[in-house]
């Protein structure tokens, strides 16, 4: 039998996922070897602190701080560390000397992807990083590879643990946000300072790359429109629940054509409704999922564990027996195609469906006044449900309206919405939900 050559692999960072990557290179070696047609050789690990207890017993030798060196010489580079620098400096150097990167480093590709895109391109090496997006799940290579004979037309996306950890909760207790998050916080679902995941930007950052890689275009942070779950309340969940809905927060990038036939790309994150029969509903507790609409593959959908060590692991494997297997086989490597220059819309060009609650007086004529504002702004109703309230100290009566629309433009929308507070019989809008699924 011949030998199988050796490929070195240097590991930046040993936290949460770096320690199960390296656990699985030493006790899977030679069956990784025999799916790679190489032995990958771990040849050792960057960190901070050498001495420090880690999740997993490794060989002590093998860690060191000096991560320009231990790149230096490596044919494949795992970068696990996160945060900008020096993750993002060290990448560089690994992808001009020639070696293949794996990176779960959302944040950095959110930031500063083209340059990294453009060196792994003018290097002839592959950058992969599936483990950036939906920790576990194959969502990047089925997009990227698979269906890259079809058209994506449309990404929706639960790609934050945390925040549907805190919706469910929300949905299942009836709990207010504070309150979930504080159990989320308690079970370990929640960072203390969980701003990255309940402002939406951890989302955000996910949500570039699928419309990065779905669209073929590059798209950055700053073309995502970004709206969190802090502002959900008890009384939204309550209310979406009675209309049959569940609130999720999605990752959504789809493509648009204006009536003069131009395309346009939507990429946003909002707490948004969901029909109960919708798949993306089903999605409990911390998972993660995301649903794809394809011209000709249709509807698809991916579903299993967002975040976790060893599951983010599995993904960051994936990709280091993808690019070992490119450099046993030589030739040059093909990261991503950007060849779709479709431009990024701002949020007032999204269409979509609209849920708003408004508390009327109860008056006859006032269905038809409400109605004829829609009708006038162009936004279409789809259903109207009305229920009424007695105060019971002052026996006042109020109506409760509860309006879904068809797909309309932000723009069209909110025009609505500000022409109906002005309405002399409307008490408050109590809330405007963005829909999608119906
Ligand atoms: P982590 O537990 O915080 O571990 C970070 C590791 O990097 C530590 O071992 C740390 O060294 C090392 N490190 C940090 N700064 C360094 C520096 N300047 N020089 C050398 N070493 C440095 O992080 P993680 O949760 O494993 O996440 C790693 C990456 O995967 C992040 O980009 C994250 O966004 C991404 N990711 C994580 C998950 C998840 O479930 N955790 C899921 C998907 C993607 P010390 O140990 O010595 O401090």
């Amino acid at each position: 039998m011949t030998e199988l050559r050796t490929l070195k692999v240097a590991l930046l960072g040993c936290g949460n996922v770096g320690a199960q990557v390296a656990r699985i290179l030493l006790e899977d070696a030679d069956t990784l070897a025999a799916r790679t047609g190489a032995r990958l050789q771990l040849s050792g690990i960057a960190v901070r602190n050498v001495n420090a207890k880690r999740d997993v017993e490794l060989p002590q030798e093998l860690f060191t701080t000096d991560a320009e060196t231990l790149v230096k010489d490596a044919d494949l580079v795992i970068e696990l560390m996160g945060g900008i620098e020096p993750a993002r400096t060290l990448i560089l150097s690994a992808l001009s000397n020639g070696a293949c990167v794996v990176t779960g480093n959302k944040a950095l590709l959110a930031q500063d992807g083209p340059t990294l895109y453009e060196e792994a391109d003018k290097a002839g090496v592959q950058l992969s990083y599936e483990a950036a997006v939906a920790g576990a799940i194959p969502i990047l290579r089925p997009i990227r590879d698979s269906l890259s004979g079809d058209r994506i037309t449309r990404v929706l996306g639960i790609v934050n643990g945390t925040t549907n950890f805190i919706l469910d909760q929300m949905d299942t207790t009836g709990a207010q946000f504070a309150d979930a998050l504080a159990e989320a916080q308690r079970l370990g679902y929640a960072e203390a300072d969980p701003t990255a995941d309940v402002e939406g930007h951890d989302a955000a950052a996910k949500a570039a790359i699928l419309a990065t890689l779905s669209f073929h275009t590059r798209f950055a942070l700053e073309n995502v429109h970004c709206e969190g779950i802090t502002s959900v309340t008890a009384a939204d969940i309550a209310a979406a629940k009675d209309a049959g809905f569940v609130i999720k927060l999605l990752a959504i990038a789809e493509k648009l054509v204006d009536s003069d036939g131009g395309e346009g790309v939507s990429v946003r994150v909002h707490p948004t409704l969901l029909p109960r029969e919708h798949p993306l509903a089903a999605v409990r507790g911390a998972f993660n999922a995301v649903f794809i609409e394809a011209e000709n593959a249709g509807e698809l959908m991916f579903y299993g564990q967002g975040a976790g060590g060893t599951p983010t692991a599995s993904a960051v494997l994936g990709d280091l027996v993808s690019a070992a297997r490119r450099v046993v086989l030589g030739g040059p490597q093909r990261t991503e195609t950007t060849t779709g220059h479709i431009p990024a819309l701002p949020i007032e060009a999204a269409t979509t469906s609209y849920y708003i609650g408004l508390d009327v007086a109860d008056q006859p004529g006032v269905l038809a006044r409400i109605a004829q504002l829609f009708a006038e702004h162009g936004v279409s109703i789809e259903t109207m449900r009305q229920t009424i309230h007695t105060d019971a100290g002052s026996n006042r009566e109020s109506a409760e309206l509860r309006i879904v629309t068809h797909r309309a433009s932000e723009a069209a929308l909110a025009a609505t919405v500000e022409a109906v507070k002005g309405l002399d019989v409307i008490n408050s809008v109590t809330s405007v939900l963005r829909v999608e699924g119906v």
